[in-house]
């Protein structure tokens, strides 16, 4: 047996498709074009490459992007400023902070000074609660991609049992949250699980968010199961997931690859998070 690949890539084209065709409907309407705002702090190269992937993807559906890249050894007061300002600027409607901060900074002070509703990150508090409560505003991107992929590939959530390994603010928990909220059961594991292979092959679904090159081999997965793979790590010059593709692609019904699973998602989310930002201001 050989698993599906599901297509992350030609999916979220399909997602960015659909959020051009609106911001041009909206733009009709209204005269107006949602507006992204990307705070890139600093000079990580990782950083600049993912922020640059963002804004050019904000350029190809109509949405109107602005980068500030204040130096490395910005003030926090100074950086808590920006983000006001960018607040109440009507012009913005979504605001990222790009991670991770440098050292001296706050970041949970920062991600607080923005405002929940131009929050498309879903990092800050309020939006993290009305996750946990099942009332969401604004979800975090990589999570909401993975239930996108899943909805879309029409894999049924409800009754099935999900592990996710890793449990990140970012990845792991929300994720977990969106899976029980859909009815599935779910485990989480991470760096002190005591026995992960005997957790992972009772996954239906596996979702796997650890950020170790090819963690999940095949004999780790139950025959049949749905592999989300959501790491990214470089190795020998090339990118790989969490999972071994090898060996979990003969086990899997359906599979991730890295890249173009879960990563091109993660960027499709944003625009449609800046989408609706945009909508409900207009409301
Ligand atoms: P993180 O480092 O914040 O968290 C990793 C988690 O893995 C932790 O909760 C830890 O407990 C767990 N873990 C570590 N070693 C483990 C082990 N041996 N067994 C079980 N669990 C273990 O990472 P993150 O921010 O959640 O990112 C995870 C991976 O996903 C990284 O490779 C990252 O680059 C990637 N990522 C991809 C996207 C995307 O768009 N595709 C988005 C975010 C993160």
């Amino acid at each position: 047996m050989s698993a599906r690949i599901i297509d992350g890539k030609k999916i979220a084209a399909g997602i960015r498709e659909e959020i051009r065709q609106r911001v041009l409907q909206l733009q009709e309407a209204t005269g107006k074009v949602p507006g992204l705002a990307a705070v890139l702090i600093g000079d990580d190269p990782a950083s600049a490459t993912y922020v640059r992937t963002k804004t050019k993807a904000c350029h190809e559906v109509g949405i109107a992007s602005r980068q500030f890249t204040p130096p490395g050894d910005i003030e926090q007061a100074d950086l808590q400023r920006l983000i006001r300002d960018l607040n109440g600027d009507p012009e913005i409607h979504g605001i990222l902070v790009q991670l991770p901060l440098a050292k001296h900074l706050d970041e949970r002070a920062v991600l607080e000074t923005v405002d929940p509703r131009k929050d498309v990150d879903g990092f800050t508090f309020a939006n993290i609660g009305r996750l946990v409560e099942n009332q969401p505003q604004f979800v975090p991107c990589t999570p909401a991609g993975i239930i996108e992929l899943l909805d879309r590939e029409g894999i049924e959530i409800k009754g099935k049992h999900a592990v996710v390994v890793g449990r990140s603010e970012i990845v792991g928990k929300p994720v977990a949250f969106l899976l029980l909220h859909r009815h599935a059961t779910v485990t989480i594991c991470h760096s002190r699980t005591a026995d992960l292979g005997s957790e992972t092959r009772r996954a239906d679904i596996l979702v796997a968010a650890v950020g170790r090159p090819r963690l999940i081999t095949g004999a780790m997965l139950k025959p049949g199961a749905v592999v989300i793979d959501v790491g990214i790590n470089r190795v020998d010059g090339k990118l790989v997931g969490d999972v071994d593709f090898e060996s979990a692609v003969r086990v899997a019904s359906a599979i991730t690859p890295v890249p173009g699973g879960v990563g091109p998602m993660t960027v499709a989310i944003l625009l449609r998070n800046t989408l609706q930002a945009f909508e409900r201001s207009l409301a």
